[in-house]
């Protein structure tokens, strides 16, 4: 039996974590569930799940959450507040931490459970694009196990032999990377002045929170997974290729010096990668449709266009310039989205926000959690500097 903390457990990796949960109650129980601000949502995930520990990182929310977990009958313990979160990933009601609170908000829970030595299952993959190599000394101190559930990394982690990550010994010439393309693939720069956060939220094949859509719609997330599958596969930028795959059916593929390629595919689904995390090394069912390979659309690939879709190119410059350049990318990224989801930025203006950010702080070597979380706040003020002056 698992005992699985779901950090993140109102969105939406979280609701697909506790669905394959929900199937297995054999094999997996969800002992801690965490939210934000979610006190509703929270408190029917706890009267259908019955975890021990319910977190609301709010602390102002600790009390209404209290009265009506006792009100709809759920005996657990509860908490508030970051201190109590970061607590929750390392404590000893769980044994697995699926990571799935979004953006640098997962840092401080992500590491807690790396260091306590627990099955981390990651999808918050701003937490390892941000600090990449104190969450694998974080691993490897704590003895934790660190399986990815982002779809494309959890394809390659299936196509290495034993989802093992070493590139040099086993004979990979190549990473590559599939991306759907988004809502606008095709597009042009002229086309894309006047998008909608609705309109960037709309993806045509997953169905994700809010932030990732619009990182789906300008390609950063493509390029935050690109900065992702380097620390988790030791692989140089140079090992790593994006093709755009409209059908998202193929997941993402290896590339052997043999000239061999293996692919993972499926039904674009995240219970599959979940259900892979959560039970590997073996399978469970995840309730997913089959894949009907004779019904499906053709497969198609196509490169990237890199002059629309500028913050995929932004993403390879700063893990090619090192050190915190990733962190400052993903923290403008992050006030720049949220401006643009407040109406506030047009679309086509959070690349410009990225790399005016990243040519003010250029990159200095990652040295503790601390010194890069003031690095990180460093860079959200000069990214709300840069959207005041474009006001
Ligand atoms: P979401 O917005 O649907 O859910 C986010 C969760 O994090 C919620 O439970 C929310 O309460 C919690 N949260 C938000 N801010 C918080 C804070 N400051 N403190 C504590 N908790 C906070 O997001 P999502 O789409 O589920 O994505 C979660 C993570 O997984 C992201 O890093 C995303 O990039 C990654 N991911 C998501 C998908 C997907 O299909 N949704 C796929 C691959 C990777
Ligand atoms: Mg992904």
């Amino acid at each position: 039996m698992k005992n699985v903390a779901v950090l993140g457990a109102t969105g939406s990796i979280g609701g697909n974590t506790l669905d394959v949960i929900a199937r297995h109650p054999d094999r997996f129980r969800a002992t801690v569930l965490t939210a934000y601000r979610q006190v509703e949502a929270l408190v029917e995930l706890c009267v259908r799940h019955r975890p021990e520990l319910a977190v609301i990182a709010d602390p102002a929310l600790e009390g209404e959450l209290s009265r009506r977990l006792a009100a709809a009958g759920v005996r657990c313990e509860v908490a508030s507040g970051h201190d109590a979160l970061t607590a929750s990933a390392s404590g000893n009601q769980c044994d697995t931490v699926v990571a799935a609170i979004v953006g640098a908000a997962g840092l401080e829970s992500t590491l807690a459970a790396a260091r306590a030595g627990k099955r981390l299952l990651l999808a918050n993959k701003e937490a390892i694009v941000m600090a990449g190599p104190l969450l694998l000394d974080a691993v490897a101190a704590g003895g934790a196990t660190l399986i990815p559930v982002d779809s494309e990394h959890n394809a390659i982690f299936q196509c290495l032999p034993g989802g093992r990550p070493d590139l040099g010994r086993s004979g990979v010439r190549r990473l590559i990377l599939t991306a759907s393309g988004g809502p606008f693939r095709g597009r042009t720069r002229a086309e894309l002045g006047d998008i909608t956060p609705d309109q960037a939220c709309k993806h045509p094949k997953w169905s994700m929170g809010r932030k990732i859509s619009v990182d789906s719609a300008t390609l950063m997330n493509k390029g935050l997974e690109v900065i992702e599958a380097h620390h988790l596969f030791g692989a140089p930028a140079d090992a790593i290729e994006v093709v755009v795959h409209p059908q998202s059916l193929v997941h993402s593929m290896v590339e052997y010096v043999d000239g061999s390629v293996l692919a993972q595919l499926g039904n674009p689904d995240m219970r599959t990668a979940i259900a892979c995390a959560l039970a590997w090394p073996e399978r469970v069912d995840a309730g997913v449709t089959p894949l009907n390979l004779a019904a499906c659309e053709p497969l198609a690939f196509e490169s990237p266009d890199l002059i629309t879709f500028r913050c995929l190119a932004l993403a390879f410059q700063a893990l090619r310039a090192g050190g915190d350049a990733p962190a400052i990318l993903n923290a403008a990224n992050e006030v720049a989205v949220e401006s643009f989801l407040a109406g506030a930025l047009p679309f086509l203006s959070i690349a410009d926000v990225v790399e005016t950010v990243l040519a003010e702080l250029p990159a200095q070597p990652v040295v503790d959690v601390q010194t890069l979380c003031e690095r990180d706040r460093g860079a959200r003020e000069a990214a709300r500097r840069v959207l005041r002056n474009a006001c």
